[in-house]
């Protein structure tokens, strides 16, 4: 079966890969010069289906999250599987109390717990919560490998620099995964801006990341080797990409001190900001018509959720199948064959 995927932002990617995994024929298409320069570009890389429970993502992330967890640590062993710690100031501590009433598969952790785990943190935090089975990447450098993996196989193509339309090109199956520029045949897709900035520092040691709870501006702090931190990420509606605001630095360095004030002395070697591509339930979904299949709506799970929607894929094109948590009823390929 030939396949032609557009975008390789993380959706087309793992799309591409696991088409290409099940015999097909891939021609993956993207408009920039390089894979995963899009929104994926500015992600933190967290593989955290529990944390985003605690942080009231749909139970179906969860499911879908583990799956892709699998995907990033056994299929493709792109990401660290050091788990994730979620601490608070003192004075939100009951915000660590409501993060554990909304999720699972957690550890609750004492100040020598977290000491223990995180020495750069002892003394930092009383109570922490750790969640073992969750992982973390670079997206960029995971992206460049999966690209690099598809390369080499002989059934795949990509083509850089190549503008696409989904509704043009020989193919069995046109997979559109435009992200936030598929708004032309996707209408209800939003934008949800996130700022983020990347710190460098070689006074604080961290192996995993870790996350600042707060009634207002929860923000996380994901290790990316070589003493340089990713810190992110502001959540605001609307689609304006590349502004970074004075009041998104603030609230992300106020709170990567209040994880270590160390952080204070850091260097910023980059700011950035990209518009998510969300539904208005925050859920992505897989659409079909007319043998072009979108999958799109990652919101801010993109590299937690890309890889169980891809599998997905393959199926619903390779074996008419349908799954109704990513899939609107009327696409049953079941009941339209
Ligand atoms: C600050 C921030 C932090 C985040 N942190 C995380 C995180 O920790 N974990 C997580 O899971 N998610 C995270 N996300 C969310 C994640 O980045 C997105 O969900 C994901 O990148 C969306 O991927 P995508 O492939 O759909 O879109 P994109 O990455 O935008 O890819 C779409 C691609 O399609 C290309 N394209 C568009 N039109 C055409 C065309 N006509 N022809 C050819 N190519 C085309 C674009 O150039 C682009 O490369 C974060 C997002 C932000 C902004």
């Amino acid at each position: 079966m030939r396949i032609r995927v557009i975008g390789a932002g993380v959706a087309g990617l793992a799309a591409a890969f696991e088409f290409a995994r099940a015999g097909c024929e891939v021609l993956l298409i993207e408009r920039r010069e390089g894979p995963g320069l899009g929104c994926s570009h500015l992600a933190g890389g967290m593989i955290a289906p529990w944390c985003e429970a605690g942080e009231g993502a749909d139970p179906c992330v969860v499911d879908l999250g583990v799956e892709s967890l699998r995907f990033w640590t056994e299929t493709a062993p792109l990401a660290v599987a050091q788990g994730s710690l979620v601490v608070a100031p003192a004075r939100d501590q009951p915000e660590l109390a409501r993060f554990a009433r909304r999720t699972s598969g957690f550890q609750n952790l004492d100040a020598a717990g977290v000491a223990a785990l995180e020495p750069d943190l002892s003394g930092r935090f009383e109570q922490a919560l750790f969640f073992p089975q969750e992982a973390h990447l670079d997206p960029r450098a995971a992206l460049a490998s999966l690209a690099a993996r598809l390369v080499e196989c002989a059934n795949v193509a990509l083509r850089f620099g190549v503008d696409a339309d989904p509704l043009t090109g020989k193919a069995d199956w046109t997979i559109d995964c435009r992200g936030f520029d598929a708004r032309d045949a996707l209408p209800e897709l939003r934008g949800v801006k996130g700022e983020m900035l990347v710190l460098a520092t070689s006074e604080v040691t961290l192996a995993r990341p870790v996350r600042m709870l707060h009634p207002r501006h929860p923000v996380y702090i994901v290790p990316r080797g070589d003493g340089r931190f990713m810190i992110g990420a502001t959540m605001i509606e609307n689609d304006e990409p590349g502004r970074v605001t004075a009041r998104g630095m603030l609230e992300l360095l106020g709170a990567a001190y209040a994880v270590h004030p160390a952080f204070a002395e850091a260097e910023i070697i980059e700011t950035g900001a990209g518009v998510r591509p969300a539904f208005p339930d925050n859920l992505p979904r897989l659409r079909v018509k007319d043998r072009v299949m979108s999958i799109n709506g990652f919101y801010r799970h993109g590299f937690l959720l890309a890889p169980a929607l891809a599998r997905r894929a393959v199926e619903v094109a390779l074996q008419g199948a349908y799954f109704p948590e990513v899939m609107d009823a009327d696409q049953d390929q079941r009941r339209s064959a």
